[in-house]
């Protein structure tokens, strides 16, 4: 099919809000595009392959404007004055062409498949001379593109889509191509299990909805991590597990998901990185001491003092994040143990529908005696709050955050991918006055005055809504940076202000500059409070009113393990208000 088509798609999406709208739009679309459907899907998601696999198309704005250069006549000083001014090469591209006008006689027209094919080629390019057979790719595309088109084409090799697509819009828009409406939990589970769209959606093509049910757990493909609910206090936590669960330490690192097919092992991150290079050590005690041919266990890598056992803080093992270079040396410097606490498949076998218990007995045979750095999580099986109450003190001299209580029922599967109470996590922070810090998105800045003057002075921050995959604001963030974290915000935002709001963000607040939602901080408040500016849970305790934090704080975390869709969800909040409400009652009974 013309790449035209699906073009005019990507702008259709950017110009309306209305989620509905998107997923009718997109569903009827792959209905139409035959076997092109998995281009169709990555290039929707502005990429040539699923995150996991670690494919960059790596092209520099310099090279785009040399191609832009070639192609339209115009210095590539001049287009760099525009980028100043604009802010958006798509855009530039798209505004250059229309000026253009007439056609070159000897174009092509541009398919699917013929950009998808030169992009995959481009992002496979590396070593020497890669970058110029990226030009030549690309302006092999560029020359044939219409103004529209070009304007698609650079954003996705800038890797700036920025059309606001949710994954779970196009979950959505899948079912109801090849299925129903209601074949939207399939497909999700599905997702979880082997989170690549494209993928699915072309099996959804050839073998329909029945044919995304036989989609299997494959080792070496990251499974969505199963995440904790929370609740306030270690005695409802007991009540809601029926009485009796097994309580775990709550390791306070990374999270680690190992898989090991043969000899062979992959480490994905929490954001289904894969963050096997960075870990050669924890890599090689699992091939050595992980009993199975095949295998997946879930875990949490913590910086660890080897020669006196101690836990170190979290800070120590981010420092290893995103090094390629150094990881022997890092791994010497700040060595880390995986405390594995689950295990999701085994030779050949999907265990995430077993019991937890079941599947802790399978963990601990499967992990040879004697690693230094493979380790199995501590819990204890409790029924009593004052027991419960003693391990969490342990835990937390231990040097943990707390700990995560899990049910042991027969329903006590391994939910991939949900947040849910089969697991339940009591921090040491749910002391405080506010439950737990929460992971907030930055969806925009104010200009700072006095002596933040040339910064920002506050933040806008917002909560995740999984119903409609929007951002919603929660609070304004302007405390707990140090100077030098202040200087650097503007630099490092730069690449993802926006001219206006991104679709996804809904905002009363008008902030002095829009921000792709990207970053995500860790912010502790002093209560959750109603607020008539704030759009998270708009409407939903009170009419005209939404949920703010306030008196936030950045905590100095940086949520680099999460991406936006990761942050807290407006339904924490709402339940977090909740919880808090009924804790002032217990606390001041009458
Ligand atoms: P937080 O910010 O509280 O770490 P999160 O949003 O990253 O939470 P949750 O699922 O809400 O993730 O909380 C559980 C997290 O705690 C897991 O993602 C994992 O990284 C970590 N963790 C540490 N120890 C355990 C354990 N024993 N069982 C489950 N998760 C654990």
């Amino acid at each position: 099919m013309e790449f035209k088509k699906l073009a005019e798609i990507l702008s259709e999406i950017e110009s309306t809000t209305k989620r509905l709208e998107i997923v009718d739009l997109i569903s009827k679309f792959f209905k139409t595009v035959g076997d092109e459907i998995k281009y169709t899907v990555y290039l929707l998601q502005g990429k040539v392959a699923p995150d996991y696999e670690g494919i960059e198309l790596g092209i520099a704005e310099k090279q785009v404007i040399k191609v832009l250069s070639v192609i339209t006549g115009k210095k590539e000083d001049f287009i760099n004055q525009l980028l100043i001014k604009v802010g958006d090469l798509g855009q530039i591209a798209e505004d250059l062409l229309k000026e253009k006008k007439q056609v070159s006689l000897f174009s092509e027209e541009l398919t699917i498949t013929k950009v998808y094919n030169n992009l995959l080629e481009l992002a496979n390019k590396s070593g020497s001379g890669s970058q110029l057979r990226k030009q030549q790719l690309l302006q092999d595309l560029l020359q044939n593109a219409d103004p529209l088109e070009a304007k698609y084409i650079v954003r996705i090799v800038l890797e700036r889509l920025r059309i606001g697509l949710a994954d779970m819009t196009i979950v959505d828009a899948i079912a109801i191509a090849f299925g129903k409406k209601e074949d939207a939990d399939i497909v999700e589970r599905a997702y979880n299990i082997h989170p690549d769209l494209a993928e699915i959606a072309y099996i959804a093509y050839t073998r329909g909805i029945d044919g995304i049910k036989s989609i299997k757990i494959t080792p070496g493909i990251p499974v969505r991590s199963m995440l904790a609910e929370r609740l306030p206090s270690l005695e409802e936590i007991l009540q809601k597990m029926g009485g009796v669960c097994s309580m775990e330490y709550k390791y306070d690192g990374l999270r680690l998901q190992a898989h090991k097919i043969g000899d062979k092992i992959k480490l994905f991150s929490r954001r289904l990185e894969d963050v096997t290079e960075q870990f050669p050590e924890i890599a090689n005690e699992i091939r050595e001491f992980v009993k199975a041919e095949t295998a997946i266990l879930d875990g949490e890598a913590v910086p660890y003092n080897l020669d006196t056992g101690e836990m170190l803080p979290f800070q120590a093992v981010s420092q290893r994040r995103g090094r390629k270079y150094d990881v022997y040396e890092m791994a010497e410097r700040i060595p880390v143990v995986v405390f594995f606490f689950d295990i999701i498949y085994k030779n050949g076998i999907d265990l995430t529908m077993r019991p937890y218990p079941d599947r802790k007995v399978e963990l601990k045979n499967s992990i040879k005696e004697g690693s230094l750095r493979i380790r199995l999580a501590k819990n204890l099986i409790v029924s009593r709050t004052d027991d419960a109450e003693k391990f969490f003190n342990e835990a937390l001299e231990a040097g943990c955050e707390g700990i995560v209580a899990k049910n042991i029922n027969e329903n006590s599967i391994y939910r991939a991918g949900a947040r849910e109470y089969l697991w339940i996590k009591y921090k040491r922070d749910y002391q405080l006055e506010m439950q737990d810090t929460v992971d907030l998105v930055v969806v925009g800045a104010f200009s700072g005055q006095g002596r933040r003057a040339g910064s920002y002075g506050a933040l806008l921050m917002a909560v995740y809504s999984r119903q409609d995959g929007t951002f919603k604001t929660v609070c304004k963030l302007g405390s707990g940076f140090t100077d030098e974290q202040l200087d650097n915000l503007p630099r490092l935002f730069q690449k993802y202000i926006l001219k206006e709001r991104d679709p996804r963000v809904e905002s009363q607040m008008i902030p002095d500059f829009w921000i792709e939602p990207h970053f995500v901080l860790e912010v502790k408040g002093a209560e959750i409070t109603l607020s008539p500016i704030h759009t998270c849970c708009y409407g939903l305790i009170k009419e005209g009113s939404g949920l703010a934090i306030r008196f936030p704080r950045f905590t100095g975390r940086w949520r680099e393990d999460k991406s936006p869709e990761d942050a807290t969800t407006e339904d924490e909040i709402l339940e977090m208000y909740h919880s808090q409400k009924k804790k002032i009652i217990q606390d001041n009974p009458g």
